[in-house]
């Protein structure tokens, strides 16, 4: 399986939080706005299904996974 990656549109995100709450190992947001940020890009494969459960999650469609 190719490796998958995060991709984030800052300007889509609504600060909400729920993809740092769904895997605090790849999200967290800024300390000023809450805007996310993605802490690592390329998505282990055991990390598939929990990441594709943040980017569902995500109130503002600011996530995607992309080859
Ligand atoms: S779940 Fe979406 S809207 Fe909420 S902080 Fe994460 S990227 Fe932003």
């Amino acid at each position: 399986m190719p490796q998958m990656r995060i991709v984030l549109d800052e300007d889509r995100c609504v600060s909400s939080g729920q993809c740092v709450m769904t895997a605090e190992d790849y999200f967290d947001q800024r300390e000023d706005d809450g805007v996310a940020v993605v802490l690592r890009e390329e998505v282990d494969n055991s990390a598939v299904d929990r990441i594709r459960r943040a980017t569902d999650l995500c109130p503002g469609q600011a996530l995607r996974l992309a080859n």
